[in-house]
């Protein structure tokens, strides 16, 4: 769902006061489409506030501008009150307002502020003015570079704005190994020719994991790892003791389910952790499998077909039950 660009081009000719807002826990491309944006913004004159309902894993301190995230969960007035105060209101990478929590209550509020909703997940919610919205695209942060071409600007991505792009694109691939399309690999090849430095972003992705981050996945292998090859299913969990003894922080377990799913007979994969007040799980699966109606059917969740998420109010060995109850039947 791609609304007209004429639509959106009048709201965006006079200075505004704009919120970037996106999604809880946030990972590489809602960090990057909110830094891009937010640029691309800027230099159209807006008065741009980026929101983050958590905060941003220590991985992506090195990011141009992080540092300007308000984070709700650390100054939620302050937060409640710019979105109060916003003329537009710029939603990026997630399809309801449930996801942002309490500032979704306060953005339904908001009826003076224009809505732009921009993102790739399945069904989104209809609660904008404007959406950007595509399921085949790879990333938000891909949706940015078109919307930024369709407005005629391409040529004024900034190195900043090139760099952020191209860390969403590359975190919510998995480095081009999946949700790919010919259009992102145009689209770094552009941002190369204007001098993009992919090899030192690499880097600052990939290698810069902490010697803790790398012993937790150790022991996750090799302690808390279960799979069931007759059902091509293996699940990685965490304990609440886990949490202490290895003294998990955000962005600690990133990635982690992805080695699950490296299994050769594994088809659908899932990470499952006590949370303080919830059970959270991850679900990510191979082919025509969707985690994304598994999600949505028993765990309060949704997301991508093969990358998804949820949460249940229950413990940690329920929560296990439960899914070794419903996942075989998505396995086909
Ligand atoms: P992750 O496993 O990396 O946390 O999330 C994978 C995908 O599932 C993301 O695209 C995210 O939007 C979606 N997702 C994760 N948790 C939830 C959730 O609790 N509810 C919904 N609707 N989607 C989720
Ligand atoms: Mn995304």
């Amino acid at each position: 769902m791609i609304d007209d660009i004429l639509e959106i081009k009048p709201v965006l000719s006079q200075p505004k006061d704009v919120v970037i807002i996106s999604h809880r826990n946030p990972d590489g491309d809602a960090i990057g489409s909110s830094l891009a944006m937010s640029d691309y913004l800027k230099s159209m004159g807006h008065f741009v506030k980026c929101i983050l309902p958590s905060e941003y894993p220590e991985n992506f301190e090195w990011m141009e501008g992080v540092e300007s995230f308000m984070i709700y969960d650390l100054k939620p007035d302050s937060c409640l009150k710019a979105i109060q105060q916003a003329d537009l209101i710029v939603c990026l990478d997630f399809n309801s307002l449930d996801r942002i929590d309490k500032m979704g209550v306060a953005v339904s509020e908001n009826q003076k502020a224009f809505k732009f909703l921009m993102d790739h997940h399945l069904d989104p919610e209809p609660f904008a003015d404007y959406y950007y919205c595509d399921d085949q695209s790879s990333s938000t942060c891909e949706l940015v570079y078109r919307f930024i071409s369709d407005m005629g600007h391409e040529t004024e991505i900034s190195d900043a704005m090139a760099e952020a792009i191209y860390t969403g694109i590359i975190t919510d691939t998995g480095s081009f190994h999946h949700a790919t399309n010919p259009l992102i690999f145009r689209m770094i090849g552009s941002l190369k020719e204007r001098g993009l430095d992919d090899t030192s972003l690499q880097n600052n992705i990939f290698n810069n994991q902490t010697e803790k981050q790398m012993r937790l996945l150790g022991y996750c292998l090799s302690k808390r790892l279960v799979v069931k090859k007759e059902e091509g299913i293996g699940l990685v969990y965490l304990t609440r003791r886990d949490y202490q003894n290895f003294d998990i922080q955000r962005g600690d377990t990133e990635g982690i389910i992805n080695h699950v799913l490296k299994i050769r007979d594994v088809k659908l994969a899932a990470f499952i952790t006590a949370q303080p007040k919830i059970v959270k799980l991850s679900l990510r699966s191979k082919g025509e499998i969707s985690v994304q109606a598994l999600a949505r059917d028993h765990f309060n969740g949704g997301g991508h077909f093969n990358a998804s998420g949820g949460y249940m109010h229950s413990s940690l060995g329920n929560v296990i039950d439960k899914f070794w109850e419903f996942a075989p039947s998505y396995v086909k």
